[in-house]
């Protein structure tokens, strides 16, 4: 900052978009200020060390889904090393009844399944043959059965759709949810022959940067957020900011936030959000109701996570991703993570660790649940559904609220996205970024940071 108090570029929120945008200017040689309202760098994003266990609170794993997460790894290396998943990842778990069974892939494993019907197994046979469809806002639950049989939807979409953004298949807007799907089917009239064509294409040797590699970072994603924090440079970097308001003033912009010991207020060119859209109302007061409101009414699922760490499985085999349950089989959980058989020194020698993700939009009501009855239900699930026997108890658990954990990307999205474009128009150097647009995970986070960021220092 200058002794006018001005910046050339300010960002609001200290996520993995927001460190993202100011890692990639900073890069760039642009002067950079993040302002963040918690105490800490990360956001969703935290990883604790605790009787021996590491864990994540949020996220515990991405993909490396563009050439951007590839290359910011990169970048960063050796601060933070970028850790893959080993083979257990692969093997993906659905229940069913009172078990858990492999959720097929390949040909051989979908005959066999035992979770999806027989007229379903033979319906997926057809599925090349099936005329495309032209509601362009149809949801992926309705998409997916039209295509696949409901059985598909009931035993692959909507635990899939569960653990990814834990919302209701029937609600979520394909082309906006999930737009590679919805491009598969419009570009070459089915999700197989597409799969197939898209497989055959050319790459370039960047594109091939992008793969379905799941990643974590060495002793946690934590370590991310500290590596992004410590190359932006900590002084570039204000935490426990309350009250953050930006306002245009002249062809800059006005930023005012409060800190314990008092106001402060500085100016810059450019301010760029990448809060939630809840948070954006009280942000930027002289947006209109009418158009705030397109933005705000953005939906976030609710979500706990229940981290659950046992120092002695006993010899129980837990080889495995983790667990997604239908919510047809009607249990109060989203589904159960096994991060530690998939990343090593994250549980004791003989030992394991379970996430339990409960909540979501279809079980918003188990989010008030309070902390002793949140433990009662899992330590239920501990029992039943992973078959601990009766006398074992976990050596550790923490649980993790998060009350706008994933934001649903529903009908009101075009209204949402042509809103932001609009102003983006109108007002000059403002950027509404963050997880209201251009995906949840945090592989199109970094993505998007980054493309702030080039379209910054282009300008
Ligand atoms: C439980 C859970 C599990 C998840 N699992 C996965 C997963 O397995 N894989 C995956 O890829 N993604 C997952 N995600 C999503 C992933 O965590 C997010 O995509 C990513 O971390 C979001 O980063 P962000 O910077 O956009 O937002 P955030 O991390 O929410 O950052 C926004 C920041 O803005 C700050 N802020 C808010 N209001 C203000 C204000 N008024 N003034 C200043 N600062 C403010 C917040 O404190 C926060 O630090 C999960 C999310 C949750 C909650």
């Amino acid at each position: 900052m200058n002794e006018n108090n001005f910046i050339e570029t300010v960002v609001a929120g200290a996520g993995l978009t927001g460190l993202t945008t100011a890692y990639n200017l900073k890069r760039s040689g642009k002067p950079v200020l993040v302002i963040e309202k918690s105490g800490r760098t990360g956001g969703q994003i935290q990883t604790l060390n605790r009787d021996g266990f590491v864990f994540e609170t949020g996220p515990n794993t991405g993909t490396v889904s563009h050439p951007e997460v590839a290359e910011l790894f990169s970048a960063l290396s050796p601060a933070c090393e970028l850790e893959t998943a080993d083979e257990n990842a692969n093997n993906r778990w659905i229940w069913k009844g009172n078990r858990f069974y492999p959720l097929p892939s390949g040909l051989f494993g979908g005959i066999a399944t035992p979770l999806f019907s027989w007229p379903d197994k033979f319906r997926i046979l057809g599925e090349p043959f099936r005329a495309k469809g032209t509601n362009p806002d149809e949801s992926v639950g309705e998409l997916a059965s039209r295509r696949l049989g409901k059985t598909f939807v009931d035993y692959a979409v909507d635990p899939f759709i569960s653990g990814i953004y834990a919302g209701d298949p029937y609600s979520l807007v394909t082309r906006y949810a999930l737009p590679k799907l919805y491009n598969l089917e419009q570009n070459y009239g089915s999700f197989i022959k597409g799969s197939i064509a898209k497989a055959k294409e050319p790459k370039t040797e960047r594109d091939r940067l992008a793969t379905k590699k799941v990643f974590s970072v060495k002793g946690g994603l934590g370590n991310l957020a500290s590596a992004l924090a410590d190359a932006i440079g900590r002084e570039n970097i204000v935490l426990s900011a309350s009250s953050l308001k930006i306002t245009p003033d002249g062809e800059n912009w006005k930023i005012d936030y409060r800190l314990a010991d008092g106001e402060r207020s500085i100016r810059a060119k450019n301010v760029v959000t990448t809060v939630g859209s809840h948070a954006l109302p009280e942000m930027l007061p002289f947006v209109e109701k009418t158009d705030m409101d397109k933005i705000s009414c953005l939906r976030y699922a609710p979500v706990i996570q229940v981290v659950v760490g046992v120092k002695d499985i006993l010899g129980l085999r837990f080889n495995a991703f983790g667990g997604l349950i239908p919510s047809c089989e009607k249990k109060p959980l989203l589904g159960v993570l096994f991060p530690s058989a998939c990343f090593a020194g994250r549980a004791p020698e003989n030992g394991m660790l379970f996430s339990f993700f409960i909540g979501g939009m279809k079980a918003i009501h188990l989010t008030e649940l309070s902390d002793s009855e949140l433990t009662a239900l899992v330590l239920r699930e501990f029992h039943d559904m992973l078959k601990f026997s009766a006398g074992k108890e976990p050596d550790m658990i923490h649980i993790a609220r998060h009350k706008y954990a994933i934001p649903q990307y529903e009908k009101s999205t075009g209204e949402r996205l042509e809103t932001v474009e609009k102003l983006q128009n109108r007002y000059s150097g403002l950027v509404i970024g963050g997880n209201l647009k251009n995906g949840i995970s945090m592989g199109d986070r970094i993505l998007q940071g980054t493309n702030i960021a080039k379209s910054l220092v282009n300008q």
